[in-house]
């Protein structure tokens, strides 16, 4: 496929490879797919490229005197089965790159779990950890003055995402309903229960990577029970997901953080290691287990592998060391697209991050139509309406590549992909 003419209003890209900038990978997966799905090549050009994107410069005061000056990013990438919706990130390495390829992955993600929503993503190009909780405070909210423009209820609605929680969706909540002069809890998901947050959000992700596991399990007539289970990342994603499994009888068997990595082969008790990097700030020096490196975690022995943290972890350097039965992505791009041709060819199953860790947006999906609705829903409530959908998911991703003969990553683009054109077609071209 030839290579079209970018907008005018994208930058140049940036002077990584190819294959490790995110938003090249993702035009590269879309490629992919638009050959197999046949669809119309206009549709294909319109779905390259983000719908709208802001670039924001504002300043912060400093709590040692002094300002400093920030770049943040908001990027809707389509809009065509309805607001667009996507998470925020609060990360130095950061880019308007990063930001676009998030944004259009959160299309594919929405139309596979079929909820009503576009794909968007936003970032602050900043390290959390350096600012006080005043600065990133006054940060938060001169962000979502500076993006209110384009976020809204009705248009596109924020969520946590790597360095941001409920406290800064809270944040973020109250200034655009100060700006509104009342309370509209329906402008971000990830919130506090307290403010009209969803019961069931925060272990919504990992959650959705557990159910998806235990599905293919289940096509495979193997039981999660006493598989061996090793996730990389300890944040929101990765700290649920490594408690879920535990709950389900799998051997935790190695977890790292950005401080590095541990691990036991007989099981870690994930509780206890949640209660340690409470008190310490890491996993690392857990009692009773061996230090490993963020590289060798990747490749320690084990039934299921859940990159938790980053994009860009499982690259053509790693991928033919991977000792894992199934590479499940609760992080959002791990895997770059050559090493996935590595795992497939090597056998390794792989539940791609568009099914896998769409539990998180399908319950923030929960949430902003309980906010709307002011009638809130039980965890029990939340949880079954959660496991309903991403089977119903993981059967149609699962189906069409036995139908296709193709991989589930290509299946899930199949799913995606064709939803959105044809709702992109069906709406047609304005004017
Ligand atoms: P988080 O900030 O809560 O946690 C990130 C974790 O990764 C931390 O434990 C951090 O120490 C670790 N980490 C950072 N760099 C690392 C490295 N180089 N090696 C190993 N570990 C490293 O972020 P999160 O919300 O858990 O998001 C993690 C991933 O999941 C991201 O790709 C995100 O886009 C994706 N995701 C998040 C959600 C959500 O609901 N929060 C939903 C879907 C997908």
């Amino acid at each position: 496929m030839t290579e079209p003419a970018r907008a005018a209003v994208l930058d140049a890209p940036t002077a990584v490879p190819e294959d490790s900038n995110p938003y090249q990978i993702a035009l590269r997966q879309l490629g992919n797919v638009a050959g197999l799905l046949g669809i119309d090549e206009g549709v294909h050009q319109i779905l390259r490229l983000p719908k709208r994107e802001l670039t924001v410069n504002f300043p912060v005061k400093r709590d040692g005197g002094g300002t400093q000056m920030f770049t943040g990013y908001r990027v809707q990438h389509n809009t065509s089965r309805g607001p667009a919706k996507g998470g925020l990130r609060f990360h130095p390495d950061t880019d308007i790159d990063e930001v676009r390829a998030l944004a259009m992955w959160m299309t594919w993600k929405c139309a596979i779990v079929n909820i009503p929503f576009g794909g968007a993503k936003g970032g602050v190009v900043c390290d959390p950890q350096t600012l006080s909780a005043g600065e990133l405070e006054d940060l938060t909210r001169r962000y979502t003055t500076e993006i209110s423009l384009v976020i809204g209820p009705d248009s596109d609605i924020p969520a946590p995402d790597v360095g941001t929680n409920g406290q800064v969706m809270a944040w973020l909540m109250d200034t655009y309903s100060m700006h509104a002069g009342h309370t509209v809890p329906a402008v971000v998901t990830g919130k506090p229960v307290s403010i009209g947050g969803s019961e069931g959000r925060i272990d919504a992700t990992g959650l959705g990577v557990v159910l998806t596991t235990q599905e293919a399990f289940r096509r495979t007539n193997r039981a999660l029970a006493g598989a061996k289970v090793v996730v990389q990342g300890f944040g929101n994603v990765g700290g649920a997901t490594a408690r879920l499994f535990g709950q389900r009888g799998a051997v935790m068997a190695g977890i790292s953080d950005v401080a590095g990595g541990i691990t036991n082969p007989q099981g870690l008790d994930i509780p206890a290691v949640i209660a340690h990097a409470r008190r310490t700030g890491s996993v690392v020096g857990f009692p009773g287990s061996d230090p490993v490196s963020n590289e060798e975690i990747l490749e320690l022995p084990c039934d299921v592998l859940v990159p938790a943290a980053l994009q860009n972890q499982i690259t053509p350097a790693n991928a033919g060391r991977i000792q894992a039965g199934m590479v499940v992505e609760g992080a959002n791009g791990p895997t770059t697209p050559d090493a996935d041709a590595i795992l497939r060819d090597r056998g390794i199953v792989l539940l791609p991050d568009i099914l896998a860790n769409a539990g998180g947006v399908t319950v923030s999906y929960f949430e902003w139509v309980q906010d709307i609705q002011s009638f809130f829903w039980s965890a029990a409530q939340v949880n079954s309406r959660l496991a309903r959908i991403m089977k119903s998911a993981f059967d149609n991703v699962w189906d069409t590549a036995q139908e296709h003969k193709v991989d589930l990553r290509t299946a899930a683009y199949m799913v995606g992909v064709a939803r959105v054109a044809e709702a992109t077609l069906t709406r047609g071209i304005y004017p």
